[in-house]
């Protein structure tokens, strides 16, 4: 039986809810699935039912996996429901009641992943030189001629194809450590910046052009080596201590040095930043602390609607802004990715409908809930055809892939592209090619 873990639920915060019904129209799952099982409402529900005892484990766990975890509820919750909250700790309990029934083979496998590969800069950067070798020795080309990749599963050859083309290892490996203002000007911000794990590996290119961008708007940039992921995945996956260590590893690595802000351009690793505190709750040691980094943590687009940029290449296109949850309903970082778009000239921004709805990426809910996720990126690709953009811009890695995908499902490849909000200011300061 699985009722010996039940009383760990958060059950005390279930009691905010008072039923009304406000967050369903705000869920992607309640507007796919179409059941109550899947709406935020019906959730936390069924987390107070199995803290209750009226509900197994085993019967919690699909509602709660099927959620995106986007918190677009909590943001249409008159009641302040802290759903997050909710949601994490049903995770954890999840996890480890899992725990004890996953084989010890598959056990080992998640073990390695999130406590050796994630964390560890060495390991994905080889990862990333092998996944280099794939794409410019031409073996991706004789895979993809001879549909190779249609072994794998469907979710996996999907995200293959629309993977970027990954910095050679010798420029990922050349990068300086220190970005500096054109000569002459003066230093604006002193800043860090947080580099993220699978960002640093796979999206190299969007992390340089954020640092030279940076440093292009007057800001002397830090990279620092002791920093690690941010543990966003391990989050979401209910490894709680596993988030605590990453977290504490990167307060000790930034507490160090003295500047203005510890700058990310990922909305999912910003996300986990700003909230490290709730995770030292009551820690006489480390919730000061966590909440010094927290202070100082700023998403790209903050800082650069600071300084001013030389947006000096016209790029004369329909752009629309597929908004990541964690930006929006975490960080509530709004209004500057906007605010920088209808900077660039020759931009024509246009909003799609329902602009805060997730695009089903939500971390790894894409590769292991695949045809759920495809059913939230159409409903999403609807909204992002309507307005007959040529470009979709996104602040999240994650999101980035989810949107590539999306316009290669609608066959679309030839007149739109989707692109990290950096890679679009970059070409309109002449510091990338279209
Ligand atoms: S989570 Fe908030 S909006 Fe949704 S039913 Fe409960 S109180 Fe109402
Ligand atoms: S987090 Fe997103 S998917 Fe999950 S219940 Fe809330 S709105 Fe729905």
């Amino acid at each position: 039986m699985s009722h010996s873990h039940n009383h760990k639920l958060p059950y005390d915060e279930t009691f905010q809810c008072v039923q009304c019904g406000y967050c369903l129209p705000a869920c992607p799952t309640y507007q796919t699935m179409e059941k109550e099982t899947h709406s935020p409402r019906g959730r936390i529900n069924l987390v107070k039912m199995a803290a209750e005892g009226h509900l197994t484990l085993d019967e919690l766990k699909e509602p709660i996996d099927l959620c995106l975890g986007c918190r677009a509820c909590e943001t249409a919750c008159p009641s302040g429901v802290e759903y997050g909250k909710i949601l994490e700790g049903a995770r954890d309990v999840l996890a480890s009641y899992q725990e004890r029934k996953t084989s010890k083979p598959m056990r080992f496998a998640q073990k390695v992943m999130f406590q050796n590969v994630f964390p560890d800069s060495k390991k994905l950067r080889l990862a990333a030189d092998a996944i280099w070798m794939y794409q410019r020795t031409g073996l991706q080309r004789v895979a993809h001629k001879g549909k190779l990749t249609h072994i794998l599963p469907e979710n996996l050859w999907a995200f293959e194809e629309v993977l970027p083309k990954v910095s050679s290892p010798s420029e990922r490996r050349k990068r300086p450590a220190l970005f500096h203002p054109p000569t002459g000007m003066a230093p604006r911000f002193k800043v860090a910046f947080f580099k993220g794990c699978i960002m640093d590996a796979i999206f190299e290119k969007i992390n340089r052009l954020s640092m030279e961008l940076l440093a292009l708007a007057g800001c002397e940039v830090i990279v620092i080596p002791s920093q690690t992921c941010c543990g966003a995945l391990h989050a979401h996956a209910g490894r709680r201590d596993d988030t605590m260590t990453l977290a504490k590893q990167n307060i000790e690595a930034f507490e160090k040095l003295d500047v203005d802000f510890i700058v990310n351009n990922a909305g999912g690793c910003g996300a986990q930043l700003v909230e490290y505190h709730h995770l030292f709750h009551g820690d006489e040691e480390w919730e000061d602390r966590a909440k010094a980094l927290v202070a100082k943590t700023r998403d790209i687009t903050q800082v650069l609607g600071q300084c001013e940029l030389p947006l000096n290449k016209p790029i004369p296109a329909v752009v629309t802004y597929q908004r990541s949850c964690h930006m929006t309903n975490v960080q509530k970082v709004t209004k500057e990715p906007v605010d920088l778009i209808r900077q660039i000239p020759g931009v024509t921004f246009r909003e799609m409908a329902n602009p805060n709805m997730c695009c089903g990426s939500a971390g790894i809910y894409n590769v292991i809930h695949y045809e759920e996720s495809m059913e939230v990126l159409d409903v999403k690709m609807g909204a992002v055809k309507d307005t007959q953009a040529s470009v979709i811009v996104t602040t999240n890695p994650g999101c980035l892939l989810q949107m590539k995908l999306g316009v290669q499902r609608e066959g679309k490849a030839n007149e739109m592209r989707a692109v990290h909000l950096v890679e679009l200011l970059a070409e309109a300061c002449g510091l990338a090619d279209s």
